[in-house]
């Protein structure tokens, strides 16, 4: 049998890569519609405590997948650990942006 060249082995490298992608958009597309699909039925919210950054990114996870939610902070705005933390001798450390942001 004949070898493959270098040329083939990349050809035959981008499909397979294509097609695990696809594969990956196909499972990722079925689970987002089963959960709407859920939360459409029994009339689910998501209930947040907390709007530090885990919630805030619960926050985007939710309005990613069309699922109604609440937050529930005891603060007077949202951040958290980056609201809440005044230390003078950190002042040059400021929060990275968010990657939704
Ligand atoms: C200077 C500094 C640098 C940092 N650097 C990094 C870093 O480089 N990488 C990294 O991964 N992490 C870093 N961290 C840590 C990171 O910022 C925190 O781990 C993260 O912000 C925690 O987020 P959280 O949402 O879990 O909790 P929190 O930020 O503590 O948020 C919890 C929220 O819940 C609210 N809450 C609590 N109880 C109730 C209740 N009963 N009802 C309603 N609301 C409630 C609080 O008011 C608060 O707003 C750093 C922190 C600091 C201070």
């Amino acid at each position: 049998m004949d070898s493959f060249s270098l040329k083939q082995g990349l050809v035959l490298l981008a499909v397979a890569v294509t097609m695990a992608r696809w594969v990956k958009e196909r499972k990722e597309a079925h689970l987002k519609r089963r959960i709407q699909d859920g939360v459409k039925a029994k009339g689910y919210s998501v209930g947040i405590i907390g709007a530090g950054a885990g919630g805030v990114i619960t926050a985007k996870k939710c309005m990613d997948l069309g699922i109604p939610f609440h937050i529930y902070e005891m603060a007077h705005d949202f951040g958290g650990t980056w609201l809440y933390n005044t230390c003078t001798s950190w002042a040059w450390f400021s929060p990275p942006p968010l990657p939704f942001m």
